[in-house]
């Protein structure tokens, strides 16, 4: 019981403060129940504990010094005057287990996907598109800070405002404290008594945004484009997501794309393949006159270079390919049908002035209103 203090943590009667502290976190190490879980240690480490308690205070450790009543190891009997283990915890740790603080109010806002529906026209030439979306913005109450104006958060009790609390379980080991956050709190370390009205002490409130996008040219359908810290702010004013906009490329009713090239399907009368023509095609640069040669067959590519898609960063645009489809009528009336025979009698084809006789039915009307409809049906097959 008179074990003498200095001798117990190793130090000398006129050892500092400092070698106090070291003498027991030397003698702390070595008896931690991790490291050696004997009996002898356990109580050992009581002992050393106790030393340390009554040297490391300076007004106790002058009344031992005088020889006065710190109790000896008494008090350790029955009254559970137990050691706090987080304090050697923490000395292993170099106090990262409670050095951790308090937890931020602030957090990062999430990001937002938005699609966005876009015309080829707009990916041809680039464009700019309105994105509507519901966000968290920044409450201006507030300013963010949460708390009504004129008042501000105010220390947690509960946990002094370091956000945690000590929470002592018993183990084989023996007594063993855990720091878990403060639930008074949350862990945040203060207390907003006064939350904002507007946004109910998040700092932030739900609002409706319009904002204008950049499309580049070139995009390919489902690109996303990131527009840094446009997405939802933070709670607690804390940093803002980021918003991504992904394009979604609308059909078109003429072009069908291929990379930066637009490919068409016209098609031409049998005749109009035959003699040659000039047809007019609506294109992203207004109507162009194509010319259709002489003896132009079906499957024929006619290429227009430059009309197509500009490039992703570059003033580069891609061709037009059409692809020409001769049209073979399928109804003819008796008329029409007499001067085909004349002409393949004209270039003697033989086999045509004996084939039977068609009904006579009015000739069918292939006109330029159908004949994007038409090229709509066979740009799905390509
Ligand atoms: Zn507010
Ligand atoms: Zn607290």
């Amino acid at each position: 019981m008179n074990e003498d203090f200095y001798e117990l943590l190793g130090v000398s009667r006129d050892a500092s403060a400092d070698d106090i502290k070291r003498a027991y976190r030397k003698a702390a190490r070595k008896l931690h129940p991790d490291v050696n879980p004997s009996e002898d240690a356990a109580d050992q480490m009581k002992k050393v504990s106790q030393a340390y308690e009554t040297l490391s205070n300076p007004e106790k450790r002058r009344m031992y010094d005088m020889g006065g009543g710190t109790g000896g190891f008494g008090g350790f009997g029955g009254g559970g005057a137990s050691f706090d283990f987080s304090d050697i915890f923490d000395m292993f740790t170099g106090g990262q287990g409670r050095a951790q603080g308090p937890i931020p109010r602030q957090r990062r806002g999430n990001d937002i996907l938005r699609r966005v529906a876009v015309s080829l026209d707009d990916i041809v030439f680039g464009s700019e598109a309105e994105v509507d979306f519901r966000t968290a913005v920044a409450c201006t109450r507030c300013s963010g800070s949460c708390c009504e104006p004129g008042t501000s958060p105010s220390r947690c009790s509960t946990c002094s405002g370091t956000g945690h609390v000590q929470r002592v379980t018993q183990s084989l080991l023996g007594q063993m404290v855990q720091m878990a956050p403060c639930s008074v709190c949350h862990g945040h370390g203060d207390v907003i008594e006064n939350p904002c009205t507007e946004c109910s002490g998040h700092g932030r409130v739900q609002q409706k945004r319009t904002i204008t996008v950049t499309i580049p040219s070139g995009l390919e359908n489902g690109t996303r484009i990131q527009l840094r810290g446009e997405g939802e702010v933070g709670e607690a004013a804390g940093p803002s997501g980021d918003l991504f906009v992904e394009i979604a490329i609308e059909d078109h009713d003429t072009f069908h794309r291929d990379g930066t090239n637009l490919i068409a399907r016209i098609t031409v009368s049998m005749v109009a393949a035959a003699l040659g023509t000039t047809i007019t095609l609506p294109t992203f640069d207004g109507d162009k006159e194509v010319q259709i040669r002489p003896g132009t067959q079906p499957g024929e590519i006619i290429t227009l270079d430059g009309f197509g898609i500009t490039q992703f960063r570059s003033d580069k645009r891609g061709d037009i390919h059409l692809d020409v489809d001769v049209e073979i009528p399928t109804k003819l009336s008796r008329e029409q049908q007499d001067l085909l025979r004349q002409f393949a009698d004209a270039r003697d084809e033989p086999d045509v002035a004996e084939a039977p006789r068609n009904a006579a039915n009015e000739p069918r009307t292939a006109g330029r209103k159908s004949r994007f409809s038409k090229l709509r049906d066979r740009l799905r097959d390509l």
